[in-house]
């Protein structure tokens, strides 16, 4: 990918709208135009290939499948547990905040000086959202996440004493926290039954048939609905670790794999690879369309 282009650049004609910093391009200039639609274009070309990628399986496993492939992945990650560093459901709180579209380890590099500076919500309430968002720039989307990590800790002082809650409806209720955040902090903190979904749990437990959902509230029961209450905020953890570590979104180890006896993708992942292996002519063919969409996007 080249280069942002910038206004000082001798291509552009214009050079009026494109900012030093590269973050604004002008598009009537037909130099930065380019740049767009090379992006663009790479753009549509990453998301064919992710879409095509590897296709969930159509049906469920039966009940009896499905929870032989979940004792399956239990005896594989006996000890699962967050990968988040916390001291108290406040810290972890503010971390499931931060790790969204950021990984966990990232969060972890984060909060050791988030929380020297903020130690508790009293502090976290009283700061000012720029202070807040020099410290936690690193994770995506900082400036929304410092503005709901700092509204969160004042709500939390103002109802709830400066304590995290330790029911669902008051979790939800705090600026920044959805079912996902307070199912986390619900089973990691308190200990409660809650079963998170986010993006491997949604992928794995479709992987392996244990759902058609495509909600991840509909995932959430399906998955729920084939474990005990005592053991959901386990197979939160299973479900991540064994997405991160090996069932992963674009490549999938199936040879490594624990469940692949009983998997129903692991037949489609084969599948899948050998005909990317042997579709040079349909990626011919993908990037056909790409470069007309791009000249056509010219003319
Ligand atoms: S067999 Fe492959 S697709 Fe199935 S769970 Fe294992 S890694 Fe994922």
């Amino acid at each position: 990918m080249p280069r942002v282009p910038r206004a000082s650049d001798r291509h552009c004609r214009t050079g009026e709208a494109a900012a030093d910093n590269g973050d604004v391009v002008d598009l009537s200039c037909a130099f930065h135009r380019s740049w767009f639609i090379g992006r663009l274009v790479a753009a549509i070309e990453r998301k064919i290939s992710l879409v095509a990628v590897i296709p969930f399986p159509k049906r469920k496993v039966s009940k009896a499948i499905a929870k032989e492939e979940l004792a399956l992945l239990e005896a594989a990650y006996p000890h699962a547990v967050t990968a988040l560093s916390y001291r108290n459901p406040f810290e972890l709180l503010v971390a499931v905040i931060l790790s969204a579209q950021c990984t966990d380890a990232r969060v972890n590099l984060t909060t050791p000086a988030l929380f020297a500076a903020f130690p508790t919500a009293k502090a976290l309430a009283n700061a000012r959202a720029i202070d807040v968002e020099r410290l936690i720039q690193s994770c995506g989307f900082f400036r929304t996440k410092a503005k709901n990590i700092v509204a969160a800790a004042r709500a939390l002082v103002e109802a709830h004493e400066g304590r995290v809650p330790e029911t669902r409806e008051e979790l939800e209720a705090l600026p920044g926290v959805g079912r996902k955040t307070a199912s986390v902090v619900l089973s990691v903190a308190f200990g409660a039954a809650a079963f998170a979904v986010d993006t491997h749990v949604f992928r794995v437990a479709h992987r392996l048939g244990f759902t058609t959902g495509t909600t991840p509230l509909a995932v959430e029961r399906d998955v729920t609905g084939l474990l005990p209450e005592s053991k959901w905020r386990f197979a939160h953890h299973w479900l991540i670790l064994h997405g991160r570590a090996i069932c992963k979104a674009q490549r999938p180890l199936c040879d490594r794999c624990p469940v692949r006896q009983l998997c129903p993708s692991a037949s489609i992942v084969a599948k899948t690879r050998a005909g990317r292996e042997n579709s040079g002519a349909a990626g011919a063919e993908v990037r056909r369309r790409v470069r007309s969409i791009s000249k056509a996007s010219k003319e």
